[in-house]
């Protein structure tokens, strides 16, 4: 190998699902999908690479990467909070990623948080993402925005809130509120040191901090919601694929050494 070569250790690919431990798409209600072999299909498509070709959930591989590279890499509990239309979690604790049985922990999106709320994707009502996702803003700014429009839709809100419009600044208090009464039920559950929050809430996080916060500390049975702090993502929408370079280093970090080729 030259000082030069340039050599690819492995291709991880973000999917906003229930992706299971194996690398199979169970679930991915924005795409589509449903049980795809996505590991599968792309090892055939590369012509068995000989590079390890991973699958794994978005929310994951973001958590992952604030872990690595993020300013709270040094905390050993942290929960990484999706801010799209679907929310989701990646968990760390104890230093490492939490994935559980089958590897679908952190659905923190469909904890149930209004019985008479909004029908969710799922079908039931009043989940978490159902009334803060960004699908709740939208759903009042921009019914009818598509999924490409979304980070413009978001400008927008912003711009207003900005302007001090005070339907959308009772909006994103709504919304700030029910997000911090979802991260009571987390911090509860897990006593994370910090919960990030990612995707989309962090242009609108001037707005929703302080309304989930307040309800974040009240909600948290030991003192001082114990200890967790609620603070914005640093690395941009891009985090999920940050993780995605993270989870290969972390496996040549573990003693799997590529083979030379
Ligand atoms: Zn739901």
């Amino acid at each position: 190998m030259t000082k030069e070569a340039r050599q690819v250790l492995g291709l991880t690919v973000a999917v906003p699902g229930l992706v299971d431990v194996n690398g199979i798409v169970r679930v991915a209600p924005n795409l589509g999908w449903r049980d795809a072999d996505l590991a599968g299909d792309l090892t055939k498509a590369l012509r068995d690479p000989g590079f390890p070709v991973l699958v794994d959930n978005d929310a994951n591989l973001a958590a992952l990467a604030e872990h690595r590279f993020g300013p709270h890499r040094n905390a050993a509990n942290l929960v990484y909070v999706t801010g799209e239309v679907g929310v989701g979690a990646g968990i760390v604790m104890d230093g490492r990623l939490r994935r559980g049985g089958q590897g679908y922990s952190g659905e923190i999106g469909h904890i149930e948080l209004d019985p008479a709320g909004p029908t969710c994707r799922c079908g039931r009502r009043g989940c978490l993402e159902a009334v803060a996702g960004i699908g709740a803003i939208l759903a009042h700014t921009a019914p009818d925005a598509s999924p490409s429009e979304l980070e413009l839709e978001i400008d927008e809100v912003v711009r207003r809130a900005r302007n001090g419009e005070q339907d959308i600044l009772a909006l994103l208090e709504d919304v700030g509120r029910h997000l911090g009464r979802g991260m009571a039920a987390v911090a509860n559950m897990l006593n994370p040191e910090v919960v990030i929050l990612g995707g989309y809430y962090v242009p609108l996080a001037p707005w929703l901090v302080a309304c989930a916060e307040e309800e974040l500390y009240g909600r948290v049975l030991a003192p001082g919601g114990g200890g967790c702090r609620l603070e914005v993502s640093t690395l941009g929408y891009g985090a999920a694929a940050l993780g995605a370079a993270a989870r290969v280093l972390d496996s040549v970090d573990s003693g799997r050494l590529p083979a030379q080729r």
